[in-house]
């Protein structure tokens, strides 16, 4: 599981403060840098860092903190509601229109996880009532494609696919079939490259054009740390995405992109996915996302 490191580390700064009864300015102090490198550690942002660091602080440092019985538990529980509000304090819920379908975009990296994510989206949407359609708009890699009607069939929910055409007709298509077919939902997957590129954007912002996604959701994976940040931030000037999915959150990844993602582009994470198998995909909840953290 994520964050492992960081749940340690600040596990060890609070065990300090605790043993102390009392706190003075430099033990509050002394746990904020402790706080800090762990932060460093876990790969978040600099700027997200110092940011937070300061913000605690401030709090921290207040005479109803120092003064308090019980001064160390105010802190964790500072760092903890600060925590919530870096990944965006509210759960973010996914927009469904109000003239179904509803298009939901996935776009990402190679690799990030994509046509799995997007099919347990589709799934954990499905055993809320609605009827998803999987449409296959990655017309580079032909085995995208078979992927796809693999985990579909896997859920029992119907691919749309019609080879390696344009994905932008695919898409409309898609669309379509779906308003014909009495579908309420289209998850696009798209393709996706090693690196950004031009080319590739350009293809999403035809495909985001000609349908008119209500979610474009950025698929990225918690592994590649910093990068994914960097890929956020290029994904989203590109196409003003509508929120991110967060994925490999049950390898060890240190958890810094869940950390920084939502304070760099302002973006929400609203989905977690933590595993391979289909089902293993969760609603991104900050605040019990924080609780996790802190162990
Ligand atoms: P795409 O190229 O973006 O479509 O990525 P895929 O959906 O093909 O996923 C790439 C690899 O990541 C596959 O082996 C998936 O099984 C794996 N994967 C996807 N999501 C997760 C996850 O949440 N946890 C783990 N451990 N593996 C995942």
């Amino acid at each position: 599981m994520a964050f492992e490191g960081l749940t340690e580390k600040l596990s060890n700064a609070f065990k300090k403060l605790r043993g102390k009864g009392r706190l003075t300015e430099a033990d509050v102090k002394e746990a904020m840098r402790e706080i800090r490198m762990a932060l460093l550690e876990a790969d978040v942002s600099y700027k997200v860092v110092k940011d937070f660091v300061s913000k605690v602080s401030e709090r921290a440092v207040g005479s109803d903190v120092l003064e308090s019985l019980t001064p160390a538990q105010m802190i964790v529980k500072i760092v903890n509601e600060e925590l919530t509000a870096l990944m965006g304090g509210e759960d973010a819920k996914l927009t469904i229109s109000s003239k179904p379908p509803t298009v939901v975009m996935l776009v990402g990296l190679q690799g990030a996880g994509k046509t799995t994510n997007g099919a347990k989206l589709a799934g954990l949407m499905k055993k809320q009532g609605k009827r998803p359609l999987l449409a296959a708009c990655d017309i580079y890699r032909p085995a995208a494609i078979e992927q796809l009607e693999v985990v579909g069939s896997q859920l029992d929910i119907p691919v749309f696919q019609m080879g390696q055409i344009s994905p932008v007709d695919i898409a409309r298509a898609a669309v379509e079939h779906a308003q014909k077919h009495g579908s309420d939902m289209v998850f696009l997957d798209t393709a996706g490259r090693l690196h950004v590129d031009e080319e590739l954007m350009m293809e999403l912002q035809d495909i985001k054009n000609a349908v008119e996604p209500d979610e474009i959701l950025l698929v990225v994976d918690a592994m590649i740390g910093q990068d994914a940040v960097n890929a956020a931030k290029a994904f989203d000037d590109a196409l003003d995405l509508t929120g991110v999915m967060l994925t490999k959150l049950d390898g060890d990844a240190r958890g810094g992109a869940a950390l920084s993602i939502r304070a760099v582009t302002g973006k929400p994470i609203k989905f977690v996915g933590m595993g391979e198998k289909l089902d293993q995909v969760e609603v991104f909840h900050p605040d019990r996302m924080a609780s996790r953290i802190l162990g």
